[in-house]
This record gives structure tokens, C-alpha cells and sequence, in this order.
């Protein structure tokens, strides 16, 4: 199991870095991460490069025992490069150039930096390929945050990008529609930048998402090519990041690696970013931040709940707070003092239990019967089109996920044109554009016994964003069994009226509301109250062996967690175990035994019932019956698959 530190010996003096590799060395440290901002220490000029000290650094820390994940460094340039090539500065979208001074300031598609970013990072490749105490690789730090650009030369190469898609102006105005306040192209020039035109919009947040593939994809390739048997990720950014769509950047990376700084992060990203691949690392884990008073315990427990998760380990963002720049005051394991603090001890105490139990736990997965989808295109074609912040899908995403998690049911998260054939229940909520190809794979999973879950407003535009001329929800509508003619906010909450679903009566609606009118389906609840007193919220439809659910609205706290209650119960999905609020438990499984994860997020004493025997892999006790959970601590407990 990984369990690293973020170091950046290019802040400290020499000196200092064997003290460093000691300490990192007794706290249980197996690995580092280095040099996604060092381009100002491997070239400080132009062509004069220096990895000494790089050298030395990755060598001192093998002679402890521990690995490198190096970085390529190109997205933040030294300022030598803004200074001799101020071309590789980014537009902003009100046409201002931006300043360089913050990080990723650059245009991905400007000549001049694809040019010496890809000097510096083969360079790097090509220096340390073949080296035993490289781990793996990381492509540069959080590929695709700040650096949209709005240039007239992105201009122009996204016309070559919609050229190459479109095939002819006309193809692309019959994609988009056309004469809409006079937009109707004659040639490529004439498409503008910025636009708020959604078809537009979307498609310009696609071509800059496919830059950061590229990007990623170039630099994968290398790695693959000069080092062989090595693996590469890249870190995804926080959910509020919107930019790059991932499950593209995870075709064409090794391992997902992604930031983790709860609670500014929701819990959900833990699963949507294992994804598909089933497994994570958290490149950057909390160890503090500026803004959250976390005492004692809350460091170690935030990462139990990675790997609980499903993570491969944690890599903790970073090993010392730095003396100066844009994050002086921001996170650290040490401070700024060096010396030994709670943090470190915090750190050594987990390193001691991963050295003991992170083999053992390395051998197991997570394993869910319940997805949850989330597309980065429905979000932006949302955004694009209606652009209301609480409309936006991972609103209800992670509303849908803190449910199932505060019933004990292990979830996955995945894009909607992943295979769904190893669940029984898939939320897919808001989902508001739908492709041919997700059309087929939800209809293919309902078709074969699955029950999926669509909320409001899910099925309204196509892949160019453009509204369906048939029912929405589009080309679900069928089997869905309804037809929905109006979307409208809702002001204030909006009680619900249901026979079917237990607890949901007098529960409330919120946020959104969809007029649903059901052709086929049966009603499951209603509204209450309002000039929608009678009409229907919550419809089911049955098509193939499955059947689909529609919630013509926004359901939270109770309304919510009665409705999951119900899914589950009718598909069979069965919870983990019963657990007073503030305890969860999380589940992952090996070829021989289950591990289930026991995290108190309480500075109370909880405790949880198992059925059966079990061992706490950490104590070595054997337990029955009632288990009691430290305050913000944890078990591990294992039982045999039989
Ligand atoms: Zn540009």
C-alpha cells in the first residue's frame, strides 16, 4: 500500500532532506511525491538543466526505504519562459490577458508552450527512466485547472477542431440549430469565442477538455516508451473543478490519482473517481486546512476513509509547511518549524498500522450492488444552458451518495456509458443530456431486471445540447412510461403525498420541479400542497425484466432517505449493518475474507452490532456482538468468506 508524503526538497536546504527521509522513515513513509512544480529548479535558464539535486534527493530517500511518484513539471513555468515567451500566457474569457503570477496561466494549444513544456518534461522522463527508485510517474498537478483559454489562436484551432468533427458549416448548423437571434454560419472563422450560446458553450468545453487529454495522453505515452513497467496517473481536482472530463483523462493514465480534502470535498468523489478502475489514490490527503479546526484524529480518520473507499493508499499533501509563497499558511504534516507536532505523530501512528495490515488490505476491493452516474457532459450541458448553481447534477449526486452512505450501502460512481451489468440499482440523477449511446446502455440495463432512478431534470438535450423534439425524457421517455412537458424552480419547499413509499408522506419537495404526465407509468407520489396538489412527483415504469423510476423533483434529508430506503428494499440491495448517526461503515472485499471499515466521525464512544465473528486486523482481537468505536477513530474488522 502507498502511503506517502508530498516533499519538496527544492524549499529547504540540503542539509535538512536527511533528517527528512529519517523522520519520514520511523513515521512508516514508503513513498514521496516530487517535482510537479520544480520547473524553476531543473532549468533555471533557458537549456541549462540541473537534476542534481533532484538526483540526490530521490537517492537519499531510496536509502530510506522510500519511492519516488515524480512529476512532470510543465504546467507551471518559471518566469524566465513568460519573460521570453509571453505567447504562452492565457486569454481569460472577458479578453484580458492573464498575468502570471498565479498557477496555470498558460495556453494549452499555444505553440511556444507546447514546444518547451514538452522539452522539459521528456527531458525529466528521459533523465529518470529506468531508475529503480521511481515508483511511478504523475502527469504534471491537476491537469486542466485555470488554463481555459479564450486567444484568437484557440480561436482558430478550435475551428480546425470543429472542421475536423462537422465535416462542413452546414452539418454543424443543422447539429446546433440555426437563425437563432441570427447565428447561422457560413464558414469556420466566423464561430466567436466566448459565446453563451449553449451549443456553442458546450462544445468549446469539450475541445479545451480534449487539450487536457492530450496533454495527459502525450505524456503518458513517453512514460510507457522510456520507462516500461512503470504506471502513470494524474491527480483529478475537486468536484468544483469542471473543466476536463476525467473517465477521458482515465483512458489514457494507468492508475486514477486524485485530490482528497475533506470536507471541502464530498465523499462521492472517493467513488467517482475510483470509477470504473476500481481503485484510487489520493495523490494529495488532508493533513490540514487553513480554513477547518481539526483537532486530533481527524487527519488519520479522513484517510482511513479513502482506503475504506477502495483507495491504494494516500500520499499526504505535504510533508512541511512551507516558509513562503501562495500557500505559506496552508497544509503541512510538519510545521513550519520542522520539529515533531501532532500531525507527525498522527502520521507515524498510521504508518505503523499500514506497515502491519496494508498487504492485507491491499488485497481486497470495494464491491457495490448500487451505482450512482455522473457525466461531466450533462453537467456541462446544464451549465451552459441553464446555469443555476443548484440545479447542477452533483448537487443530487452527492445528496443520493450521503444517503446510501448514512444507510451503510456501499456505492459505486461511475460515467453513464460504463457497464452496468454488475448492479441491481443505478441512480442517475439529473441527468440532463443524453446520447445514443448512454440511451442504450440505461435501456439495456432496465431491459435485463435493473431498476434505475432518474431525477429532474434528466432527458432534455442531446449531445450538441440541443432540446429533443420528442417527450423528454428524451429517448428514455418510452420506457419510462411518461411524458414531461415543463421544467420551473420551485420558491419554497413543496410537501409530498405518497401511499407506496414508506416515510416519504409529508416529506418535501425542493429546488426544481419537472410536470410530469405519466402514459404508462404508475404514480408513486404526488404533490400535496400547491397548484400541484394531486399532480405526480414520483412515477415507476416498468420495461423489460426492470423498471425505471422517475423523481420529477429534488428530494433531501428525510424525503430522500425514505425513497433510497425503498429502492433498496425493493431490489434486494441490502444495507451493511445498522449504526447510530456519525458511524459508518464501508465494506471491501478480497478473494477470502471481507474487511469492513468502522469510522466514528463522532468525539462520542458509538458502537456497532456485526452478525458473526470478527477480528480487528489492527488489535489482533477477536470480537462478537457489540463493537465499540473509539471517538473519531476506527476498526478494521475482518470475517472469512465462507
Ligand atoms: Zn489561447
Amino acid at each position: 500500500m502507498f502511503y506517502g508524503v508530498q516533499y519538496y526538497p527544492e524549499h529547504w536546504p540540503q542539509e535538512r532532506w536527511a533528517v527528512d527521509a529519517q523522520m519520514m522513515q520511523e513515521a512508516g513513509i514508503n513513498s514521496v511525491r516530487m517535482g510537479e512544480f520544480a520547473w524553476s529548479a531543473l532549468e533555471p535558464h533557458e537549456g541549462a538543466l540541473d537534476f542534481a539535486w533532484m538526483d540526490e534527493a530521490v537517492a537519499l530517500l531510496h536509502a530510506h526505504g522510500i519511492k519516488t511518484l515524480m512529476c512532470t513539471p510543465s504546467r507551471t513555468p518559471p518566469p524566465w519562459v513568460f519573460d521570453r515567451y509571453p505567447g504562452v500566457r492565457n486569454v481569460g474569457a472577458d479578453g484580458h490577458l492573464v498575468n502570471y503570477g498565479k498557477r496555470y496561466t498558460i495556453g494549452l494549444s499555444h505553440s511556444e508552450f507546447i514546444q518547451l513544456s514538452q522539452a522539459i518534461d521528456l527531458a525529466v522522463i528521459e533523465h529518470f527512466a529506468g531508475n529503480p527508485a521511481i515508483l511511478g510517474w504523475q502527469v504534471d498537478n491537476e491537469v486542466g485547472g485555470g488554463n481555459d483559454c479564450y486567444c484568437e489562436r484557440c480561436r482558430r484551432r478550435f475551428h480546425r477542431y470543429l472542421e475536423a468533427k462537422y465535416g462542413t458549416v452546414e452539418a454543424l448548423n443543422a447539429a446546433w440549430g440555426a437563425h437563432f437571434w441570427s447565428f447561422h454560419f457560413t464558414t469556420w472563422e466566423e464561430v466567436p469565442l466566448p459565446a453563451n450560446n449553449p451549443q456553442l458553450a458546450l462544445e468549446y468545453r469539450r475541445f479545451l477538455s480534449e487539450l487536457n487529454v492530450e496533454f495527459t495522453r502525450w505524456r503518458s505515452e513517453k512514460i510507457h516508451a522510456l520507462d516500461p513497467g512503470k504506471w502513470v496517473t494524474t491527480n483529478f481536482q475537486s468536484f468544483s473543478a469542471r473543466h476536463t472530463d476525467y473517465a477521458e483523462v482515465a483512458k489514457v493514465i494507468d492508475l486514477n490519482g486524485m485530490n482528497h480534502y475533506p470536507p471541502r470535498s464530498p465523499e462521492f468523489i472517493l467513488d467517482f473517481y475510483r470509477g470504473a478502475r476500481g481503485t484510487v489514490l489520493p495523490v494529495e490527503q488532508f493533513t490540514r486546512l487553513l480554513e477547518v479546526d481539526t483537532g486530533p484524529g481527524w487527519m488519520r480518520l479522513w484517510a482511513y476513509m479513502a482506503i475504506a473507499h477502495g483507495a491504494c493508499g494516500v500520499n499526504f499533501f505535504r510533508w512541511r509547511c512551507c516558509r513562503w509563497g501562495q500557500e505559506q499558511h496552508r497544509d503541512g504534516i510538519l510545521p513550519h518549524d520542522g520539529e515533531r507536532a501532532r500531525r507527525y505523530e498522527e502520521l507515524a501512528r498510521m504508518g505503523a498500522e499500514i506497515t502491519h495490515a496494508g498487504n492485507r488490505i491491499d488485497r481486497t476491493r470495494s464491491q457495490s450492488e448500487v451505482a450512482i452516474l455522473m457525466s461531466y457532459e450533462a453537467r456541462w450541458a446544464l451549465q451552459a444552458g441553464l446555469s443555476n448553481p443548484a440545479w447542477d447534477p452533483a448537487e443530487d449526486a452527492i445528496a443520493i451518495h450521503n444517503t446510501l452512505r448514512d444507510q451503510n450501502v456501499p456505492t459505486d460512481a461511475l460515467d453513464p456509458r460504463e457497464d452496468l451489468s454488475a448492479y441491481r440499482l443505478v441512480f442517475a440523477p439529473r441527468l440532463f443530456s443524453i446520447d445514443a449511446q448512454i440511451a442504450e446502455n440505461l435501456r439495456a440495463f432496465v431491459e435485463q431486471g435493473g431498476t434505475l432512478c432518474l431525477t429532474a431534470p434528466s432527458g432534455v438535450v442531446d449531445e450538441h445540447n440541443v432540446s429533443f423534439e420528442s417527450p423528454r425524457p428524451g429517448p428514455l421517455a418510452e420506457a419510462a412510461g411518461i411524458r414531461v412537458s415543463d421544467l420551473s424552480p420551485l420558491h419554497a419547499p413543496l410537501p409530498l403525498h405518497s401511499v407506496t413509499i414508506p416515510g416519504l408522506d409529508w416529506t418535501e419537495a425542493s429546488v426544481l420541479s419537472d410536470e410530469v404526465h405519466p402514459i404508462t407509468a404508475e404514480v408513486l407520489a404526488t404533490y400535496a400542497e400547491g397548484w400541484r396538489q394531486g399532480l405526480p412527483a414520483i412515477t415507476v415504469s416498468r420495461f423489460g425484466q426492470g423498471r425505471i423510476i422517475y423523481v420529477g423533483t429534488s428530494l433531501r434529508d428525510e424525503g430522500l432517505s425514505a425513497l433510497v430506503a425503498y429502492l433498496c428494499a425493493e431490489t434486494g440491495v441490502s444495507s451493511l449493518c445498522e449504526t447510530p448517526a456519525g458511524l459508518h461503515v464501508y465494506q471491501r472485499v478480497g478473494p477470502n475474507e471481507r474487511l469492513w471499515f468502522a469510522l466514528n466521525y463522532t468525539e462520542e464512544v458509538l458502537a456497532l452490532t456485526p452478525p458473526g465473528t470478527w477480528v480487528d486486523i489492527l488489535s489482533g482481537e477477536t470480537c462478537t456482538g457489540e463493537i465499540r468505536v473509539a471517538p473519531l477513530d476506527l476498526r478494521i474488522l475482518a470475517s472469512d468468506i465462507q
